[in-house]
């Protein structure tokens, strides 16, 4: 089935739409909608029918609208007589011949006999739903009355649908009416305000209907798995409040309201979008085209907020006023006590007390910013005591309190809501890197992974474009074989950590293994499950970065681009020294984080 969107007024938003490539686009010339356009269409691609919108109006105006905006279809939404139709399919005014397409309410019941004297004066008809005003009701109406269609011709289905009705639609495909379904017609369901579409939604909406499979292999599925990865393995009590979030989280997500704060909020207080920056003299070194996502600009100096932010929203939304969450390194930890302190919620964070002794200066930013910081004092006492903890709080307090997790791991539907908040990084990717080389889709993009979040977003809108190639970059530590080394794609296997199956570095009996790497962010025994479905059918390209390697790529790129990366950024740096790219590739590598935080480790390390 085509795709129509229709109802577009906003030049830069006409152009995002444009680039998902929808079969028609549609322009509402009626000034009693909030959607009227009175602005010129942008160049878009001619495969793209400009479509105008008409209620009632003069033959005359329709004809030089068409002329004056190079319309290539009408869509008639009045009481357009058959010889009005005729009309325009007629005249000899318009330089080229136009599509028409009749527009008939069906509300509660509709007369398909009215059809036949339009049968041989248009090209389609279109459904919609009786509203107040044409165009963008957002009410659906019961599509088995089409069940009575009478007609060959083909018509586009409209009237409020959303990417709830994805599953509806489905199954409306197997319907035997739906031969002559041409195209589906989009409108108010995916907008965050009259007349702006909501871009991700919208382009996630289409990848859907595609019903490749193949467009869907790397995306969680209904049950939270990647592939064999993923799931929700949680103790009985955790339940409720998992179930919660799960049932909740795509809807909420899916409001224009809550879009919309999240989106301003990125913007004002992060300071999206995160600039696309050519490494020229970086580039130049590897003799290949290097474009950093700058996620090192964000407020507090790292990707992590992007999901905070987004995890608080969906913490209000669900009525929830007490924030617990775990850290290790201590960035999570201030990421959430940054919201928290935003939104004026209360924050406990939990911390092994090896951590809280090793991140002073971590620990004093969490407690400035308002934070309870209170130390997890069992096992190793680091991250994954602290993360124990922190289950036993959410346990202890299942309904005022929203556990915030940092990276794409955790029970289902973490990984998938993270994964999303976190795609924001891609989406402008593709935006951006189009204004710098003309299209969308890099040769490469590439990320380093701790549990995998800022590789996620970074992935997120390429995972299923074939022409673009995944590199993931893990921690080798002192090396992959030393026993000191975080690369779980390497060293990993089956198993379960944090509520979900994935790759896991455990010994033969199943104890996790201590994980190394002198990075704080990446010292993780295991991966998020996407990612470990993307290492086992090899959609993605894994390779090992020792310390070493790692802090030299570091320092190069303050030499060569005057950017103090976080080390675990640096740990992607490095790939170029071991993997020769060709000099016009374009690979697009995630600058996770800047490296104030590292300062001492650099210091110590280069002796400066
Ligand atoms: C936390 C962190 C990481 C690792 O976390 P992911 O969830 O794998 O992205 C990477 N880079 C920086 C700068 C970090 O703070």
């Amino acid at each position: 089935m085509k795709i129509k969107v229709c109802g577009m007024k906003y030049q830069d938003n006409i152009e995002q739409v444009a680039a998902l490539q929808p079969d028609y686009l549609g322009f509402i010339f009626y000034d009693k909608t909030p959607r009227h356009f009175d602005t010129e269409i942008p160049e878009i691609s001619n495969d793209i029918k400009k479509t105008g919108v008409f209620v009632n109006e003069d033959l005359n105006t329709v004809i030089q609208k068409i002329n004056e905006f190079n319309l290539q279809a009408v869509q008639l939404h009045g009481e357009e007589a058959p010889f009005y139709c005729n009309m325009l399919r007629t005249t000899t005014l318009l330089k080229k011949p136009i599509e028409v397409i009749k527009v008939f309410s069906v509300m509660d019941g509709f007369n398909f006999k009215v059809l036949n004297e339009y049968e041989d004066v248009c090209d389609y008809y279109l459904f919609d739903t009786k509203g107040k005003l044409p165009g963008g009701n957002g009410y659906a109406f019961d599509w088995s009355l089409l069940n009575d269609y009478p007609s060959t011709k083909p018509f586009f289905l409209s009237g409020g649908i959303g990417i709830d009705q994805i599953n509806d639609i489905k199954k409306f495909k197997e319907s035997e009416v739906s031969k002559y379904c041409y195209a589906l017609d989009v409108n108010s369901k995916f907008e965050l305000e009259p007349g702006l579409k909501n871009v991700g939604v919208l382009r996630e909406f289409i990848n859907k209907l595609s019903n490749n499979k193949e467009m869907q292999k790397y995306n969680v599925d209904e049950r939270g798995y990647y592939g064999d990865f993923g799931g929700a393995f949680i103790p009985e009590m955790l339940y409720p409040n998992v179930e919660e979030l799960r049932e909740n989280y795509l809807k909420v997500m899916a409001e224009p309201k809550f879009k919309k704060e999240f989106d301003q909020l990125l913007k004002d207080y992060v300071g999206r979008p995160s600039p696309l920056y050519f490494a020229k003299r970086l580039s130049e070194k590897y003799n290949t085209k290097i474009y950093l996502k700058r996620e090192d600009l964000n407020h507090t100096g790292a990707h992590k907020i992007n999901n905070t932010i987004g995890q608080i929203l969906m913490a209000k939304r669900l009525g929830k006023n007490r924030i617990i969450a775990e850290t290790g390194a201590g960035q999570h930890g201030v990421a959430t006590a940054t919201v928290c302190a935003l939104m004026g919620l209360e924050c406990i964070v939990y911390m092994g007390e090896i951590d809280i002794a090793r991140q002073a200066p971590n620990v004093a930013r969490m407690k400035m910013l308002g934070a309870k910081v209170i130390p997890a004092l069992s096992g190793s006492r680091t991250l994954k005591d602290a993360t124990n903890e922190a289950i036993r709080d959410w346990i202890n307090n299942p309904v005022n309190t929203h556990y915030i997790i940092g990276s794409a791991i955790g029970p289902h539907p973490y990984p998938d809501m993270v994964t999303r908040f976190q795609s924001v990084i891609s989406e402008e990717i593709k935006w951006q890197l189009k204004e710098h080389e003309g299209r969308e889709n890099p040769d490469y993009v590439a990320a380093c992974i701790g549990g995998g979040s800022n590789a996620a977003g970074t992935y997120y809108h390429f995972l299923h474009e074939e022409d673009v190639k995944i590199i993931a970059v893990e921690a080798a530590g002192l090396g992959v074989d030393s026993g000191e080394s975080a690369a779980t794609s390497v060293l990993g296997k089956e198993g379960i950590i944090h509520g979900c199956k994935t790759l896991l570095m455990q010994t033969a009996d199943g104890q996790i293994t201590e994980p190394y790497s002198i990075s704080a962010g990446l010292d993780y025994p295991g991966v998020g499950p996407m990612h470990a479905h993307l290492a086992k059918t090899g959609r993605a390209e894994f390779m090992s970065i020792t310390d070493d390697e790692a802090m030299k790529a570091g320092l190069e790129l303050c030499e060569l681009e005057g950017i103090i990366p976080a080390i675990e950024t640096s740990h992607a740096l490095a790939i170029f020294k071991q993997k020769q790219f060709k000099p016009n590739d374009v690979i697009v590598m995630s600058l996770s984080g800047r490296g104030d935080k590292d300062l001492q480790n650099y210091i110590d390390y280069f002796k400066i």
